[in-house]
């Protein structure tokens, strides 16, 4: 969904039919069809003025519902009406009748009156006076020929509301009643004449002017009224949508879109980010109210499929990315989700066996048929109409009372695995029957007892638990990214708590591929370069803040203290965060808090395990024992591989400086040395450990020894490189002193924290990186070169400090280390359970 400025400033009012081709061209249109349940209130309404605001253009078209729960008060109206023309004359009593009428139209004068200025109120007051004495005819007169006006008033009043809003407050607009075009042939089918209705349409448009159209009604050949059947507005939406070739029907409602089960049901339900049409049609078929079982048709019309999504957002959080409804590829298909129908009948025929099935699928629709058994299942306004369909072909039929619970997702009924688990999640209920339907989009478990929420809740659990898909985007593809991605797909092969994860972004600092139906992971990096593009960090977080999936990571192998910038709006659209990149868990104390504030809030992950020692279980390890209650006290080690072996291997026979040009070439130091040499990198990391053991402090906290002397500090590399000799003597004469002594040098990070003498719960923090000189014997002095070692001394490891030791820097250990984080992550959402947001009426 694009986000556009409203153009108001088009205020000419001529017909549509004079607009220029060029002109419509400009803007592909949209539909966005707003609910009752958005515009249930004067709250409601304002809300809905600024979705319109932002989100459309002036030959956008706007349909709506009816209030609230208008349509039902009308309904009501209607059977009290019903009720006292049966009753005797003595039974007769118009109050209820009156009182009902009267609350109805009291409830739209407030809506007017709280929405408009004295003077537009007064006019539409005028006219809702009217329409209530119309009202009150009706439902005193001949009221069963009246039954669908009755009904219009709903979406009428809300039209002319919201578009008078509308011309108060925002653009020029005009309310059109949907039967001065929209022609069906009957109630039940519901077809539309296209070329009338669109052409009708096209002469009640008026350029430069916003179209509010009312959903639910239409009229057939004979110019009476007819509704869409309820819920109609959604399918009115769609029919609008096909008739002027609009690119995107959104329709806006009060959830963020389409789940895996009812929320007011079950509130573990999954969002379903992208249904495929043939889905969302058998959702809409299968009792789902938000998709009214028409709504897909229009948009499957072979000329429009290509070009007609459909979306379903809320709009009582615009931002919130909702469901979207289209041609998608593999990783949508794999979404299922669980309906439910109750008061239906089960019928058994002869006539429903073989061949003459087709008959009663063309005549009837059924929610399913099993010709081979010869049933069918139908609602029960079917009953009278199948009973004296079949009295006419001279067979019996028996009904049954039953329920329905269906599993629906792309081609279900073709998946064994799916259909044994269904069938073992209804052990308990003993179906009556199975039943593929005709399309293969849905598996129907026939049910002798009403669906209860509980039958509801086990079978949606059951059949979608491990289910939500995690979306994985890589930054940086540099040594260790491209070996992340070498291992990937042997990884996702593998690991069950990745079988849900799919590679869906690839980015360097100037390219990024995305793709929301996944990057096949076999030729990620080819992929990449053929098909990455240019982009930015606004189109990245854009992209980010409307993907498609349960769970974004974001794994970050870049070296770049700008990509860490991003973090904390990763965080706040709950993207979890794998970081190598040392920057942000070392960046100033108040960025830090931040960062980590934000993503408890907004219940974000963020794991760096890689950002000190590689793959080893450094960081892991202070976690867990910090988080299992014990006090740490002291870290201490070697940090940095490449300090490691030069000390490790610096014995004197060969200089300092030509060791380390040694190390360069073999690609052991940074192409610049001295960001080795200047400890930097071994401050970063004592402090990154000193946060998660839980101590609070700053860079500027640890004193650091820069190894290289003050002259070489600013020259440019190769300067510094040619005159790298310089550093010999220091490094000489400190070896010397050490070797007088039996004992060695090392560069090591010592973190201590000493309880204060002067308070209570004080503790006093030392922290230094440093050239030591230590015994030969110690426990730093005798590693494998290039290796790392951390020291851990706490309330549970006080005499015999805990010690991790190995390989701390390297392509396969980084990428490997990225891997467990991965994991690790991925475990922790399979169990995390989002509870859905219902606002409005509901
Ligand atoms: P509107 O007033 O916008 O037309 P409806 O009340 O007709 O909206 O439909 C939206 C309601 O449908 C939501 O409030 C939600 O509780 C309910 N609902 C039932 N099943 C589902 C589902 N599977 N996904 C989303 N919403 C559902
Ligand atoms: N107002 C109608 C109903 O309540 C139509 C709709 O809301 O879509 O069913
Ligand atoms: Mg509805």
């Amino acid at each position: 969904m694009t986000q556009t400025q409203l153009n108001v400033e088009q205020s000419n009012a001529t017909s549509f039919d004079a607009v220029t081709e060029n002109h419509l061209a400009k803007h592909a249109i949209q539909v966005h069809k707003f609910g009752g349940s958005s515009l249930a209130s004067s709250q409601c309404i304002n809300r809905v003025l600024e979705i319109i605001k932002s989100h459309c253009q002036i030959n956008d078209i706007i349909v709506v519902s009816a209030n609230g729960d208008t349509t039902d008060h009308l309904f009501s109206l209607y059977q009290l009406a019903q009720e006292q023309l049966q009753a005797s004359l003595e039974e007769q009593d118009p109050r209820p009748l009156e009182a009902a009428v009267a609350a109805l139209s009291k409830q739209q004068q407030a809506l007017i009156t709280e929405l408009l200025n004295a003077n537009n109120a007064k006019q539409l007051i005028h006219s809702l006076a009217a329409d209530i004495e119309q009202l009150k005819a009706w439902l005193t007169g001949d009221l069963s020929a009246h039954h669908n006006n009755i009904l219009a008033f709903g979406e009428l009043w809300s039209a002319r509301l919201l578009s008078a809003l509308l011309n108060e407050k925002l653009c020029p607009s005009n309310s059109i009643d949907a039967r001065d075009f929209l022609v069906i042939d009957n109630e039940v089918d519901c077809l539309v004449d296209t070329a009338t209705s669109a052409a009708q349409l096209r002469q009640h448009r008026q350029f430069g002017k916003l179209a509010v159209i009312t959903g639910y009604i239409s009229k057939d050949e004979r110019g009476h009224t007819c509704t869409l059947g309820r819920n109609g507005s959604d399918y009115s939406a769609t029919i609008v949508a096909s008739l002027v070739d609009a690119r995107n029907v959104t329709l806006w409602t009060d959830v963020d879109g389409i789940y895996s089960a009812d929320p007011r049901i079950v509130p573990s339900a999954r969002k379903l980010h992208r249904l495929p049409n043939g889905v969302a049609k058998e959702l809409g078929r299968l009792g789902n109210p938000v998709l009214h079982a028409k709504t897909l048709l229009p948009l499957i019309n072979p000329l429009t499929e290509h070009h007609t999504h459909l979306h379903v957002a809320s709009s009582f959080d615009a931002q919130v990315a909702g469901t979207e409804i289209g041609k998608f590829g593999q990783i949508a298909k794999q979404e299922l989700s669980v309906t439910y129908l109750n008061d239906l009948l089960l019928a058994h025929s002869e006539s429903f066996i073989g061949e003459a099935a087709n008959k009663v699928r063309a005549e009837f629709a059924p929610i399913c048929v099993d010709d081979k058994q010869g049933f069918v299942v139908i609602t029960q306004a079917q009953q009278k109409a199948l009973s004296q369909w079949l009295a006419s072909h001279d067979t019996e039929v028996k009904f049954n009372p039953v329920s329905i619970i269906a599993t629906v997702g792309h081609k279900v009924a073709e998946r064994g695995d799916i259909k044994a688990r269904f069938k073992r999640s209804l052990r308990s209920v003993k179906p009556l029957h199975l039943v593929n339907s005709d399309n293969s989009h849905s598996v129907i478990a026939i049910l002798s007892e009403p669906c209860t929420p509980e039958i509801l809740n086990n079978v949606h659990h059951d059949m979608t638990k491990d289910a939500r898909h995690i979306g994985l985007v890589v930054a940086g593809l540099g040594n260790i990214g491209q070996r992340f991605l070498e291992l990937l797909p042997s990884q996702l092969a593998k690991v069950e708590a990745l079988e849900n994860t799919h590679l869906v972004g690839l980015l360097s600092s100037k390219k990024a591929l995305i793709n929301n139906d996944g990057i096949d992971v076999n030729q990620a990096l080819s992929l990449f370069e053929q098909d990455s593009q240019g982009y930015d960090n606004q189109q990245l977080l854009s992209w980010l803040s409307h993907h498609p999936y349960d769970e974004l990571i974001v794994v970050d192998i870049t070296p770049s203290e700008d990509f860490s910038l991003l973090y904390e709006q990763f965080f706040q659209q709950g993207i979890h965060v794998i970081g190598a990149n040392k920057w942000a868990a070392s960046s100033s104390t108040a960025h830090y808090n931040n960062l980590i504030q934000q993503a408890e809030r907004h219940h974000s992950i963020w794991l760096g395990n890689t950002t000190v020692g590689a793959g080893l279980p450094i960081n892991f390890a202070i976690d867990d024992l910090r988080h299992s209650g014990d006090e740490i006290n002291q870290i201490a080690g070697i940090f940095s591989g490449t300090l490691s072996w030069l000390f490790e291997t610096y014995d004197g026979s060969t200089s300092f400086s030509s060791l380390m040009l040694d190390a360069l070439q073999q690609g052991i130091t940074e192409p610049d040395p001295r960001e080795d040499l200047s400890g930097r990198d071994v401050q970063r990391k004592l402090l990154i450990l000193a946060r998660k053991a839980g101590f609070e402090l700053s860079l500027d906290d640890i004193d650091c020894q820069n190894l290289v002397p003050e002259h070489l500090q600013a020259l440019d590399t190769q300067a510094f490189l040619a005159r790298a000799d310089e550093l010999d003597e220091f490094f000489a004469d400190q070896l010397a002193r050490a070797n007088a002594d039996n004992a060695c040098i090392r560069y090591v990070a010592r973190l201590q924290a000493t309880p204060q003498d002067d308070s209570a719960n004080g503790l006093k923090l030392t922290a230094k990186v440093s050239l030591e000189v230590l015994a030969k014997t110690d426990a730093f002095a005798n590693l494998t070169p290039c290796d790392n070692i951390f020291q851990i001394s706490s309330r549970w490891y006080q005499d015999n400090p805990l010690i991790i030791r190995g390989p701390g820097a390297g392509r396969d250990v980084t990428a490997g280390g990225l891997h467990s984080d991965l994991v690790n992550i991925c475990q922790q959402l399979a169990s995390k359970q989002n509870q859905v947001k219902i606002k409005g009426i509901n």
